[in-house]
């Protein structure tokens, strides 16, 4: 259900990484074609490759080959981090917007499934970490999205209420570990997933354009 934003206004924004901070569309999509290739000797449709992004990396290459998954992860990540910095891409209008909300006031925050180590590579690539308040990546919480405890432990370090925090990411995962912890979900144009996918979760908001988000706080005339 689509709420009207001036409804609403949020004072904590928590975003996903991959596919909604930062564009890692075609370096994911290029690393499991290639661990594909080498490890299972075929190349699976992408539709299978990235139908799991958004959860921890172990978690997926169990799903797509469980008795190879060490080797899919270890191979992954050798592709991912040999070509990182030539494949990864900012998405633009995501640093003004950063910036803007920032100015407004609200507090921010990544959750995201990615290991802490290739966080920091994505930061030193497309360098928005200091718009943020605090990152939650894989290492920090025993279960990962869907389930809501890595949105529960960055509203803590934010000291940010249930019905003042939105979470917005581009995939399924990140629209259900939104509603379980009870919190505003927003679904992203840009990423990964299509957008029916997201549609379907029936997430409070959907974006098309980074600046959109802006309608969540709006200016007050104080
Ligand atoms: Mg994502």
């Amino acid at each position: 259900m689509f709420l009207n934003p001036a409804d609403k206004s949020f004072r904590a924004f928590l975003f996903d990484l991959d596919g909604t901070v930062v564009d890692t569309i075609d370096l994911i999509r290029e690393s499991f074609r290639h661990a594909s290739r080498e490890v299972l000797g075929r190349q699976l449709p992408d539709e299978v490759l990235m139908a799991n992004v958004g959860q921890p990396l172990m978690e997926q290459m169990e799903k797509l080959g469980a008795k190879k998954a060490g080797q899919l992860y270890d191979t992954y990540r050798r592709y991912n981090h040999a070509h990182h910095d030539e494949l990864i891409r900012s998405y633009p209008g995501v640093e003004d917007l950063l910036k803007e909300l920032g100015m407004r006031g609200v507090r921010l925050g990544i959750v995201t499934s990615k290991s802490r180590d290739t966080v920091k590579m994505a930061f030193h690539s497309i360098p928005v970490e200091p718009y943020f308040d605090t990152v939650v990546a894989a290492d920090d919480t025993d279960f990962h999205k869907p389930h809501p405890q890595p949105l529960m432990l960055a509203m803590r370090r934010l000291d940010a209420a249930l019905d003042e925090t939105v979470y917005i990411g581009d995939s399924p995962f990140d629209i259900k570990a939104g509603q379980a912890a009870g919190i505003a979900t927003a679904g992203v144009g840009w990423g990964i997933f299509p957008p029916q996918r997201l549609k379907e979760l029936e997430p409070d908001f959907y974006f098309e354009k980074p600046d959109e988000i802006l309608s969540l706080c709006p200016v007050r005339n104080v």
